[in-house]
Protein backbone atom coordinates (compact mmCIF):
# COMPACT_ATOMS: atom_id res chain seq x y z
CA UNK A 1 0.00 0.00 0.00
CA UNK A 2 1.33 3.49 -1.19
CA UNK A 3 1.82 5.94 2.02
CA UNK A 4 -0.62 8.69 2.46
CA UNK A 5 0.54 12.21 2.33
CA UNK A 6 1.16 12.98 5.70
CA UNK A 7 3.12 10.01 5.95
CA UNK A 8 5.51 10.90 3.09
CA UNK A 9 5.63 14.42 4.24
CA UNK A 10 7.21 12.81 7.17
CA UNK A 11 9.21 10.45 5.52
CA UNK A 12 10.72 13.57 3.56
CA UNK A 13 11.35 15.79 7.21
CA UNK A 14 13.57 12.70 8.71
CA UNK A 15 15.67 11.79 6.07
CA UNK A 16 15.72 14.40 3.11
CA UNK A 17 18.69 16.96 3.60
CA UNK A 18 17.34 19.95 1.34
CA UNK A 19 19.04 22.32 -0.77
CA UNK A 20 18.62 25.79 0.14
CA UNK A 21 15.99 25.05 3.58
CA UNK A 22 16.84 25.92 6.92
CA UNK A 23 17.44 22.35 8.15
CA UNK A 24 17.04 22.97 12.06
CA UNK A 25 13.36 24.50 11.31
CA UNK A 26 12.57 22.10 8.45
CA UNK A 27 13.55 19.56 9.97
CA UNK A 28 12.21 19.95 13.46
CA UNK A 29 8.94 20.16 11.48
CA UNK A 30 8.45 24.67 12.42
CA UNK A 31 8.66 25.46 8.48
CA UNK A 32 5.06 23.18 7.58
CA UNK A 33 5.05 20.75 5.50
CA UNK A 34 7.08 19.56 2.25
CA UNK A 35 5.63 20.50 -0.75
CA UNK A 36 5.14 17.16 -2.74
CA UNK A 37 4.72 17.73 -6.42
CA UNK A 38 2.77 14.97 -7.76
CA UNK A 39 1.79 15.69 -11.07
CA UNK A 40 2.10 18.79 -14.05
CA UNK A 41 1.42 19.45 -17.49
CA UNK A 42 2.41 22.04 -19.94
CA UNK A 43 3.15 25.16 -17.44
CA UNK A 44 1.58 24.26 -14.80
CA UNK A 45 2.21 21.66 -11.92
CA UNK A 46 0.26 20.23 -9.06
CA UNK A 47 0.86 19.00 -5.49
CA UNK A 48 -0.34 16.08 -3.70
CA UNK A 49 -3.76 17.42 -1.85
CA UNK A 50 -4.56 18.86 -6.06
CA UNK A 51 -2.94 22.22 -6.07
CA UNK A 52 -2.33 23.61 -9.34
CA UNK A 53 0.89 25.78 -9.92
CA UNK A 54 1.72 28.65 -12.96
CA UNK A 55 5.07 27.48 -13.22
CA UNK A 56 6.62 30.71 -13.85
CA UNK A 57 10.07 29.51 -13.08
CA UNK A 58 9.93 26.23 -15.55
CA UNK A 59 11.12 24.11 -12.41
CA UNK A 60 15.05 26.04 -12.30
CA UNK A 61 14.96 27.77 -15.68
CA UNK A 62 15.10 24.39 -17.10
CA UNK A 63 11.64 22.81 -18.21
CA UNK A 64 11.88 24.64 -21.54
CA UNK A 65 9.35 22.26 -23.67
CA UNK A 66 7.11 22.07 -20.82
CA UNK A 67 5.87 19.27 -18.69
CA UNK A 68 4.25 15.93 -19.50
CA UNK A 69 5.80 16.19 -23.22
CA UNK A 70 4.74 12.10 -23.72
CA UNK A 71 7.38 12.67 -26.66
CA UNK A 72 10.84 12.61 -24.52
CA UNK A 73 8.76 10.19 -22.28
CA UNK A 74 8.73 7.56 -25.05
CA UNK A 75 12.02 8.34 -26.23
CA UNK A 76 13.65 7.56 -22.62
CA UNK A 77 11.54 4.72 -22.35
CA UNK A 78 12.60 3.43 -26.24
CA UNK A 79 16.16 3.96 -25.20
CA UNK A 80 15.76 2.50 -21.53
CA UNK A 81 14.75 -0.75 -22.97
CA UNK A 82 16.79 -1.01 -25.93
CA UNK A 83 19.72 -0.33 -23.87
CA UNK A 84 19.68 1.47 -20.31
CA UNK A 85 23.68 1.75 -20.21
CA UNK A 86 26.94 1.62 -21.61
CA UNK A 87 29.73 3.92 -20.94
CA UNK A 88 31.60 6.47 -23.12
CA UNK A 89 35.19 5.73 -22.17
CA UNK A 90 37.78 4.10 -24.53
CA UNK A 91 35.86 4.85 -27.57
CA UNK A 92 32.75 3.22 -26.59
CA UNK A 93 29.33 5.29 -27.85
CA UNK A 94 25.60 4.73 -28.77
CA UNK A 95 23.43 5.99 -31.69
CA UNK A 96 21.88 8.54 -29.94
CA UNK A 97 24.98 10.10 -28.63
CA UNK A 98 26.80 10.33 -31.67
CA UNK A 99 23.57 12.14 -33.15
CA UNK A 100 23.00 14.37 -30.47
CA UNK A 101 27.27 15.40 -30.58
CA UNK A 102 27.22 16.37 -34.24
CA UNK A 103 23.79 18.28 -33.56
CA UNK A 104 25.29 20.30 -31.19
CA UNK A 105 28.44 20.99 -32.73
CA UNK A 106 26.52 22.21 -35.85
CA UNK A 107 24.36 24.28 -33.73
CA UNK A 108 26.73 25.95 -31.21
CA UNK A 109 27.83 29.26 -31.92
CA UNK A 110 31.55 30.10 -32.59
CA UNK A 111 33.83 27.50 -34.22
CA UNK A 112 32.83 24.22 -31.90
CA UNK A 113 34.62 20.83 -32.30
CA UNK A 114 33.91 18.54 -29.73
CA UNK A 115 31.68 17.84 -26.68
CA UNK A 116 32.31 16.35 -22.83
CA UNK A 117 29.20 15.35 -21.48
CA UNK A 118 28.10 15.55 -17.63
CA UNK A 119 24.68 15.72 -15.20
CA UNK A 120 24.81 18.72 -14.45
CA UNK A 121 25.50 22.63 -14.87
CA UNK A 122 27.96 22.27 -11.77
CA UNK A 123 30.32 19.57 -12.99
CA UNK A 124 30.41 20.86 -16.63
CA UNK A 125 32.09 23.96 -15.20
CA UNK A 126 34.32 21.65 -13.03
CA UNK A 127 35.32 20.22 -16.76
CA UNK A 128 35.94 23.67 -18.12
CA UNK A 129 38.11 24.43 -15.30
CA UNK A 130 40.25 21.32 -16.18
CA UNK A 131 40.26 21.92 -19.83
CA UNK A 132 41.74 25.15 -18.69
CA UNK A 133 44.46 24.56 -16.80
CA UNK A 134 45.39 21.12 -19.33
CA UNK A 135 45.07 23.15 -22.29
CA UNK A 136 47.72 25.94 -20.62
CA UNK A 137 49.82 23.22 -19.55
CA UNK A 138 49.93 21.65 -23.30
CA UNK A 139 51.04 25.03 -24.22
CA UNK A 140 53.84 25.38 -21.80
CA UNK A 141 52.17 28.21 -20.13
CA UNK A 142 51.90 26.20 -16.61
CA UNK A 143 51.17 29.58 -14.77
CA UNK A 144 48.26 30.42 -16.56
CA UNK A 145 45.43 29.12 -14.61
CA UNK A 146 43.36 31.74 -12.72
CA UNK A 147 40.25 32.05 -14.30
CA UNK A 148 38.04 35.14 -13.54
CA UNK A 149 34.14 35.64 -12.94
CA UNK A 150 32.04 38.30 -12.07
CA UNK A 151 30.47 39.27 -8.92
CA UNK A 152 26.48 38.14 -9.06
CA UNK A 153 27.64 35.35 -11.56
CA UNK A 154 26.19 31.81 -10.95
CA UNK A 155 28.00 28.76 -12.55
CA UNK A 156 26.88 26.06 -9.59
CA UNK A 157 28.32 24.83 -6.37
CA UNK A 158 30.76 22.21 -6.47
CA UNK A 159 34.09 22.88 -5.50
CA UNK A 160 35.39 24.75 -8.75
CA UNK A 161 32.09 25.72 -9.85
CA UNK A 162 31.01 27.23 -6.55
CA UNK A 163 33.72 29.55 -6.38
CA UNK A 164 33.08 30.78 -10.10
CA UNK A 165 29.71 31.85 -8.66
CA UNK A 166 30.45 35.44 -7.43
CA UNK A 167 27.82 34.93 -4.12
CA UNK A 168 29.52 35.32 -0.78
CA UNK A 169 26.75 32.92 0.71
CA UNK A 170 27.90 30.31 -1.41
CA UNK A 171 31.20 30.82 -0.04
CA UNK A 172 30.50 31.22 3.43
CA UNK A 173 31.24 28.18 6.12
CA UNK A 174 32.24 26.07 2.85
CA UNK A 175 35.98 27.60 2.46
CA UNK A 176 34.91 28.57 -1.08
CA UNK A 177 36.45 30.04 -3.35
CA UNK A 178 39.63 28.62 -3.87
CA UNK A 179 42.46 30.98 -4.69
CA UNK A 180 42.70 30.55 -8.32
CA UNK A 181 39.35 31.62 -8.78
CA UNK A 182 39.29 35.38 -9.15
CA UNK A 183 35.96 37.99 -9.04
CA UNK A 184 35.43 41.10 -10.93
CA UNK A 185 32.44 43.49 -11.11
CA UNK A 186 28.99 42.63 -12.24
CA UNK A 187 27.24 43.78 -15.31
CA UNK A 188 24.81 45.36 -13.38
CA UNK A 189 24.44 48.88 -13.84
CA UNK A 190 21.01 49.44 -11.66
CA UNK A 191 23.35 49.09 -8.53
CA UNK A 192 26.68 49.63 -9.72
CA UNK A 193 26.63 52.31 -12.53
CA UNK A 194 27.46 56.00 -11.76
CA UNK A 195 25.65 58.58 -11.68
CA UNK A 196 24.88 59.80 -15.29
CA UNK A 197 27.06 57.48 -16.55
CA UNK A 198 25.65 55.91 -20.24
CA UNK A 199 24.87 52.12 -20.57
CA UNK A 200 28.08 52.01 -22.91
CA UNK A 201 30.33 54.24 -20.72
CA UNK A 202 29.56 51.51 -17.60
CA UNK A 203 30.51 48.67 -20.18
CA UNK A 204 33.50 50.43 -21.06
CA UNK A 205 34.23 51.15 -17.63
CA UNK A 206 33.86 47.19 -17.01
CA UNK A 207 36.29 46.26 -19.38
CA UNK A 208 38.88 48.41 -18.45
CA UNK A 209 38.58 46.98 -14.77
CA UNK A 210 38.98 43.41 -16.13
CA UNK A 211 41.99 44.58 -18.18
CA UNK A 212 43.27 46.27 -15.05
CA UNK A 213 42.59 43.27 -13.19
CA UNK A 214 44.55 40.99 -15.24
CA UNK A 215 47.66 42.99 -15.78
CA UNK A 216 48.13 43.31 -11.99
CA UNK A 217 47.71 39.44 -11.38
CA UNK A 218 49.93 39.04 -14.85
CA UNK A 219 48.46 37.92 -17.74
CA UNK A 220 50.82 35.04 -17.78
CA UNK A 221 48.55 33.90 -14.81
CA UNK A 222 45.32 34.02 -15.97
CA UNK A 223 43.63 31.36 -17.87
CA UNK A 224 40.03 32.13 -18.31
CA UNK A 225 37.30 34.21 -17.79
CA UNK A 226 33.19 32.44 -17.91
CA UNK A 227 30.76 34.73 -17.83
CA UNK A 228 26.37 34.04 -18.68
CA UNK A 229 25.46 36.13 -21.36
CA UNK A 230 22.50 37.26 -19.01
CA UNK A 231 23.16 37.16 -15.16
CA UNK A 232 20.84 34.67 -14.24
CA UNK A 233 20.47 33.81 -10.66
CA UNK A 234 22.41 36.99 -9.53
CA UNK A 235 19.20 39.04 -10.51
CA UNK A 236 18.18 37.96 -14.44
CA UNK A 237 20.09 40.78 -15.71
CA UNK A 238 20.91 41.45 -19.51
CA UNK A 239 24.17 42.37 -20.28
CA UNK A 240 24.43 46.92 -20.50
CA UNK A 241 25.07 47.64 -24.23
CA UNK A 242 28.15 46.73 -25.54
CA UNK A 243 29.79 44.63 -22.73
CA UNK A 244 30.55 41.62 -24.45
CA UNK A 245 32.16 43.44 -27.19
CA UNK A 246 34.45 45.50 -24.98
CA UNK A 247 35.03 42.54 -22.70
CA UNK A 248 36.31 40.24 -25.86
CA UNK A 249 38.74 42.75 -26.83
CA UNK A 250 40.17 42.52 -23.28
CA UNK A 251 40.15 38.95 -23.21
CA UNK A 252 41.94 38.44 -26.90
CA UNK A 253 44.79 41.05 -25.79
CA UNK A 254 45.81 38.96 -23.05
CA UNK A 255 45.37 35.27 -24.51
CA UNK A 256 42.52 35.22 -22.18
CA UNK A 257 39.83 32.16 -23.09
CA UNK A 258 36.41 32.96 -22.46
CA UNK A 259 33.83 30.45 -20.93
CA UNK A 260 30.22 31.24 -22.33
CA UNK A 261 28.36 29.69 -19.39
CA UNK A 262 24.69 29.15 -21.55
CA UNK A 263 23.22 26.86 -18.50
CA UNK A 264 20.19 28.90 -18.64
CA UNK A 265 20.43 31.00 -22.13
CA UNK A 266 20.97 28.07 -24.23
CA UNK A 267 18.52 26.70 -26.61
CA UNK A 268 16.08 29.43 -26.83
CA UNK A 269 15.46 31.53 -24.08
CA UNK A 270 16.75 34.88 -24.85
CA UNK A 271 14.65 34.67 -28.28
CA UNK A 272 17.65 33.64 -30.09
CA UNK A 273 19.15 29.41 -29.94
CA UNK A 274 21.98 31.02 -27.85
CA UNK A 275 22.49 34.03 -25.65
CA UNK A 276 26.02 34.25 -27.62
CA UNK A 277 23.97 34.56 -30.87
CA UNK A 278 22.06 37.18 -28.91
CA UNK A 279 24.94 39.54 -28.44
CA UNK A 280 27.56 38.68 -30.64
CA UNK A 281 29.84 36.36 -27.99
CA UNK A 282 32.41 34.21 -29.71
CA UNK A 283 33.45 31.91 -26.92
CA UNK A 284 35.89 29.42 -26.88
CA UNK A 285 34.13 27.04 -24.74
CA UNK A 286 30.71 26.47 -24.12
CA UNK A 287 28.87 25.38 -21.13
CA UNK A 288 25.17 23.93 -21.49
CA UNK A 289 22.71 21.95 -19.05
CA UNK A 290 18.95 22.85 -18.25
CA UNK A 291 16.91 23.39 -21.37
CA UNK A 292 19.55 20.70 -23.02
CA UNK A 293 16.78 18.32 -22.06
CA UNK A 294 14.33 20.16 -20.48
CA UNK A 295 15.36 18.45 -17.43
CA UNK A 296 13.38 15.43 -18.32
CA UNK A 297 16.82 13.23 -17.23
CA UNK A 298 20.12 15.12 -15.70
CA UNK A 299 22.45 16.12 -18.72
CA UNK A 300 25.11 18.90 -19.03
CA UNK A 301 27.68 19.55 -22.03
CA UNK A 302 30.96 21.31 -21.86
CA UNK A 303 31.54 22.02 -25.41
CA UNK A 304 34.85 22.67 -27.29
CA UNK A 305 35.58 25.41 -29.51
CA UNK A 306 38.52 24.02 -31.96
CA UNK A 307 41.06 26.23 -30.57
CA UNK A 308 41.20 24.11 -27.58
CA UNK A 309 40.47 21.31 -29.38
CA UNK A 310 43.27 21.53 -31.66
CA UNK A 311 45.90 22.24 -28.45
CA UNK A 312 44.33 18.75 -26.90
CA UNK A 313 45.24 16.87 -30.12
CA UNK A 314 48.50 18.05 -30.74
CA UNK A 315 49.50 17.21 -26.76
CA UNK A 316 47.58 13.79 -26.96
CA UNK A 317 50.71 11.96 -28.21
CA UNK A 318 52.74 13.33 -25.63
CA UNK A 319 50.19 13.10 -22.55
CA UNK A 320 48.24 9.92 -23.32
CA UNK A 321 44.98 9.46 -23.25
CA UNK A 322 42.31 12.55 -21.85
CA UNK A 323 42.22 11.60 -18.49
CA UNK A 324 38.87 12.78 -17.40
CA UNK A 325 35.18 11.18 -17.16
CA UNK A 326 32.48 10.09 -15.76
CA UNK A 327 30.28 7.10 -15.18
CA UNK A 328 27.81 8.75 -16.70
CA UNK A 329 29.49 11.15 -19.33
CA UNK A 330 27.03 10.33 -22.11
CA UNK A 331 24.72 8.61 -20.50
CA UNK A 332 22.00 7.24 -23.16
CA UNK A 333 19.00 7.94 -21.37
CA UNK A 334 20.06 12.22 -21.71
CA UNK A 335 20.95 11.83 -25.30
CA UNK A 336 17.94 10.00 -25.88
CA UNK A 337 16.05 12.71 -24.43
CA UNK A 338 17.86 15.72 -25.74
CA UNK A 339 17.48 14.75 -29.30
CA UNK A 340 13.58 14.19 -28.19
CA UNK A 341 13.87 17.66 -26.63
CA UNK A 342 15.88 19.35 -29.46
CA UNK A 343 13.40 18.46 -31.89
CA UNK A 344 10.50 19.90 -29.97
CA UNK A 345 12.53 23.02 -29.54
CA UNK A 346 13.49 23.58 -33.68
CA UNK A 347 9.84 21.91 -35.01
CA UNK A 348 7.99 24.08 -32.13
CA UNK A 349 10.70 26.96 -33.00
CA UNK A 350 10.85 27.49 -29.51
CA UNK A 351 13.29 30.78 -29.96
CA UNK A 352 10.76 32.05 -31.82
CA UNK A 353 8.36 31.71 -29.62
CA UNK A 354 10.53 33.50 -26.42
CA UNK A 355 11.15 36.44 -29.18
CA UNK A 356 7.08 37.08 -30.03
CA UNK A 357 5.75 36.11 -26.57
CA UNK A 358 8.61 37.46 -25.03
CA UNK A 359 8.34 40.63 -26.30
CA UNK A 360 5.04 40.69 -25.04
CA UNK A 361 6.05 39.52 -21.59
CA UNK A 362 8.25 42.11 -21.43
CA UNK A 363 5.87 44.89 -21.95
CA UNK A 364 3.05 43.42 -19.49
CA UNK A 365 5.95 43.12 -17.24
CA UNK A 366 7.32 46.84 -17.66
CA UNK A 367 3.37 48.02 -17.65
CA UNK A 368 2.44 46.34 -14.89
CA UNK A 369 5.08 47.33 -12.64
CA UNK A 370 7.69 49.98 -13.79
CA UNK A 371 5.49 52.90 -12.42
CA UNK A 372 4.81 51.85 -8.95
CA UNK A 373 6.54 53.43 -6.02
CA UNK A 374 8.65 50.13 -4.61
CA UNK A 375 9.53 49.22 -7.82
CA UNK A 376 13.25 50.03 -8.80
CA UNK A 377 13.66 48.03 -12.19
CA UNK A 378 12.11 46.07 -14.55
CA UNK A 379 13.98 43.73 -16.97
CA UNK A 380 15.04 41.18 -18.87
CA UNK A 381 15.05 39.39 -22.31
CA UNK A 382 13.08 37.28 -24.15
CA UNK A 383 11.42 34.70 -21.85
CA UNK A 384 13.38 35.84 -18.51
CA UNK A 385 12.62 38.96 -16.60
CA UNK A 386 12.60 40.85 -13.15
CA UNK A 387 11.26 43.02 -10.81
CA UNK A 388 13.66 44.67 -8.48
CA UNK A 389 11.96 46.50 -5.58
CA UNK A 390 13.48 49.38 -3.19
CA UNK A 391 12.32 51.23 -0.50
CA UNK A 392 12.63 54.61 -2.17
CA UNK A 393 13.03 55.05 -6.30
CA UNK A 394 14.44 58.15 -6.19
CA UNK A 395 17.16 57.34 -3.88
CA UNK A 396 17.63 53.72 -4.79
CA UNK A 397 17.70 52.59 -1.05
CA UNK A 398 16.93 49.16 -0.42
CA UNK A 399 14.71 47.60 2.13
CA UNK A 400 15.52 46.24 5.29
CA UNK A 401 16.68 42.69 4.92
CA UNK A 402 14.39 42.24 7.67
CA UNK A 403 11.06 42.97 5.97
CA UNK A 404 11.66 40.10 3.53
CA UNK A 405 9.77 42.07 0.62
CA UNK A 406 10.80 39.73 -2.01
CA UNK A 407 10.41 36.54 0.01
CA UNK A 408 6.83 37.89 0.75
CA UNK A 409 5.58 39.22 -2.60
CA UNK A 410 7.01 35.20 -4.02
CA UNK A 411 5.03 33.70 -0.93
CA UNK A 412 2.19 36.07 -2.17
CA UNK A 413 2.36 34.84 -5.56
CA UNK A 414 2.14 31.42 -4.62
CA UNK A 415 -0.88 31.72 -2.37
CA UNK A 416 -2.49 32.94 -5.68
CA UNK A 417 -1.39 30.18 -7.62
CA UNK A 418 1.97 31.33 -8.79
CA UNK A 419 5.50 30.39 -8.61
CA UNK A 420 8.09 33.39 -9.39
CA UNK A 421 11.01 33.54 -7.42
CA UNK A 422 12.63 35.23 -4.98
CA UNK A 423 15.81 35.79 -6.27
CA UNK A 424 18.64 36.04 -4.06
CA UNK A 425 20.38 39.20 -4.36
CA UNK A 426 18.52 41.55 -3.24
CA UNK A 427 14.47 42.30 -3.56
CA UNK A 428 13.77 41.05 -6.84
CA UNK A 429 10.93 38.84 -8.01
CA UNK A 430 12.19 36.67 -11.11
CA UNK A 431 10.59 34.99 -13.86
CA UNK A 432 11.68 32.32 -16.46
CA UNK A 433 8.58 30.29 -17.15
CA UNK A 434 8.25 27.34 -19.64
CA UNK A 435 9.58 28.71 -23.32
CA UNK A 436 5.87 26.82 -24.91
CA UNK A 437 3.98 29.69 -22.71
CA UNK A 438 1.09 31.21 -24.50
CA UNK A 439 0.64 35.38 -24.17
CA UNK A 440 -2.94 34.32 -22.34
CA UNK A 441 -0.69 32.54 -19.82
CA UNK A 442 1.70 35.59 -19.79
CA UNK A 443 -1.37 37.63 -18.91
CA UNK A 444 -2.36 35.00 -16.22
CA UNK A 445 1.17 35.06 -15.05
CA UNK A 446 1.84 39.09 -14.32
CA UNK A 447 -1.22 39.02 -13.13
CA UNK A 448 -1.27 37.03 -10.26
CA UNK A 449 2.36 38.63 -9.66
CA UNK A 450 0.38 42.16 -10.11
CA UNK A 451 -1.65 41.17 -7.51
CA UNK A 452 0.90 39.95 -5.16
CA UNK A 453 2.82 43.04 -5.27
CA UNK A 454 -0.26 44.93 -4.53
CA UNK A 455 -0.84 42.88 -1.67
CA UNK A 456 2.29 43.24 -0.18
CA UNK A 457 2.67 47.19 -0.93
CA UNK A 458 -0.68 47.57 0.72
CA UNK A 459 0.99 45.67 4.16
CA UNK A 460 4.54 47.82 3.61
CA UNK A 461 1.95 51.46 3.61
CA UNK A 462 0.16 50.10 6.34
CA UNK A 463 2.93 49.14 8.74
CA UNK A 464 4.30 52.55 8.12
CA UNK A 465 1.44 54.47 8.80
CA UNK A 466 1.20 52.42 12.43
N1 LIG B 1 25.44 27.80 -14.59
C1 LIG B 1 24.33 28.56 -14.60
C2 LIG B 1 24.28 29.80 -15.42
C3 LIG B 1 23.21 28.16 -13.84
O1 LIG B 1 22.12 28.93 -13.82
C4 LIG B 1 23.27 26.97 -13.10
C5 LIG B 1 22.09 26.47 -12.29
N2 LIG B 1 21.14 27.38 -11.91
C6 LIG B 1 24.48 26.24 -13.12
C7 LIG B 1 25.52 26.67 -13.89
C8 LIG B 1 24.63 25.00 -12.31
O2 LIG B 1 23.85 23.98 -12.79
P1 LIG B 1 23.44 22.75 -11.88
O3 LIG B 1 22.52 23.27 -10.83
O4 LIG B 1 22.80 21.79 -12.84
O5 LIG B 1 24.70 22.20 -11.30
Amino acid sequence: MKPDIATIAEMDRRSVLHPFTQAKEFSEGRAGDPTIVDTADGIYIQDAHGNRLLDGFAGLYCVNIGYGRTEVAEAISRQAHRLAFYHSYAAHTTEELAILSDRLVKMAPGRMSKVFYGMSGSDANETQAKLVWYYNNLRGKPKKKKIISRERGYHGCSVVSGSMTGMSFYHDHMDLPLARIIHTGAPHQYWHGHEGESELDFSRRRAAELDALIEREGADTVGAFIGEPVLGTGGITPPPEGYWEAIQAVLRKHDVLLIADEVITGFGRTGSMFGCDHYGIEPDLITVAKGLTSAYVPLSAAIVGEKVFEVLKDGADRVGSFSHGYTYSGHPLGAAAANAVLDIVEREDLPGNARVVGAYFQDRLKRAFAQLPIVGEVRGVGLMGAVEFVADRERKLRFDPSLKVGARISQAARDRGLIARAMPQGDILGFSPPLVITEAEVDEMVSIAETAVRVVMDELAGSRQR
